[in-house]
């Protein structure tokens, strides 16, 4: 083929014949066709490409194998691979006003379930199924999160408690599952009541992720909720429902022990057993802070276990009455509060920590009601996105 397109970095091997098929105004698999490719669907040649397609892709195109099998991947690690969703339909917008020809390129990175921006551009990806990204609007525990579950794919799940071990914890129940309350149902349709009250009443899982992030239950329907048991099959779940996780994530690794007892406080008989399996995996000075937490909340001495100690002493802000006096108090506050159990870490990690804290104080301070908001699912965060 005399022309191709530009292969952008990191961009997979189907979007880059996809991309030259548009040149010569012909559809992908006209293309495949026409190579003389085994592989019937251009996306599978992503995975796992067979050789002699590599071959026959090296004379068609003149571009080294080498070269094509760095746009698979066929050398991503175990743990990734199990990942990877090639049905994948994020897209960066700015990435796409930049293509020639204008058809979207797609990276090999989109396809990871923790991708949630451009590394290019910053912006949030796009896909079909967007509704309710926006309410989950905790950029910094999101993108916290993102980077250890990325860790955990790569390889290097180092963090304690490890990352496995807080996703298997936020996905566990932390109740039985109960029939849907009345103002879960609040945006629902018509029709969707209609089911919701037919004989038996279906019982949803609560899990504890609401706990952690209990924007989720504002962002996603009860009847929509589609997250998985277990942390692998994460990797076809909603885009919305992933960026709860990586928040939960981001919040529950940077405070495991007021995460987990937050937790612990919501469950019932049933969650708790289940919730305690999951925490018997956590470092053995994790598990000894949080019974120590237990025995404070229960004996009254520490009656506001999730980081509700500082907000209280703190001077109550709302938008307008904030002063720098003020604030100085509150970040003074936050810093007594937490140095003790910050001053093991390394400095950078610390940052990071307090910097988390703060913005999950001040998230608690802001005005409860968003009046932007309109319940799960609403056509405005479409656009917005
Ligand atoms: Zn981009």
């Amino acid at each position: 083929m005399p022309v191709l397109a530009k292969a952008e970095v990191d961009e997979r091997l189907s979007s880059w014949l996809t991309r030259t098929a548009a040149i010569y105004l012909v559809s992908p698999d006209a293309l495949v066709a026409h190579i003389g490719l085994r592989t019937k669907r251009i996306r599978d040649l992503d995975l796992d490409p067979p050789a002699d397609d590599i071959a026959r892709l090296v004379v068609a195109t003149g571009v080294s194998a080498a070269r094509l099998s760095q746009m698979t991947f066929r050398d991503a690690p175990t743990s990734l691979r199990g990942l990877i969703d090639i049905e994948s339909r994020a897209v960066c917008p700015t990435c796409v006003g930049e293509a020639r020809p204008r058809v979207a390129p797609r990276l090999r990175e989109w396809t990871y379930p923790f991708t949630f921006w451009c590394a290019k551009h910053g912006g949030r990806l796009k896909s079909a199924d967007i509704d309710g990204v926006r309410v989950l609007c905790d950029e910094a525990s999101a993108r916290r999160g993102a980077r250890y579950w990325r860790a955990l794919a790569m390889g290097a799940d180092e963090t304690a408690p490890t990352t496995a071990a807080v996703m298997n914890l936020l996905l566990a129940p932390c109740r039985s599952p109960s029939p849907a309350a009345p103002w879960e149902l609040a945006g629902a349709s018509p029709c969707m009541r209609a089911e919701q009250q037919k004989e038996p009443i279906r019982a949803y899982p609560r899990l504890a992720l609401s706990c952690v992030a209990p924007e989720y239950d504002s962002a996603v329907a009860i009847y929509d909720r589609r997250l998985p048991q277990e942390f692998y099959g994460l990797t076809t779940a909603r885009a919305v429902e992933r960026r709860a996780v990586a928040i939960g994530l981001g919040r529950t690794i940077a405070f495991p022990v007021e995460a987990a007892l937050c937790i612990l406080q919501r469950c019932d008989d049933f969650g708790r057993r289940r919730i305690e399996e999951e925490l018997a995996a956590w470092p053995t000075h994790l598990r000894a802070a949080i019974d120590r937490a237990r025995r404070c909340v229960r004996s009254g001495v520490a009656p506001t276990p999730w980081r509700r100690t500082a907000a209280d002493r703190a001077p109550r802000l709302t938008p307008r009455s904030g002063s720098d006096g003020q604030l100085d108090d509150f970040a003074r506050c936050l810093v007594a509060e937490h140095e003790a159990s910050l001053r093991h870490l390394p400095v950078e990690e610390r940052l990071d920590r307090l910097q988390a804290l703060a913005q999950a104080e001040l998230e608690s301070l802001r005005p409860r009601v968003d009046p932007g908001r309109r319940g799960p699912a609403g056509a405005r965060d479409r656009a917005d996105v």
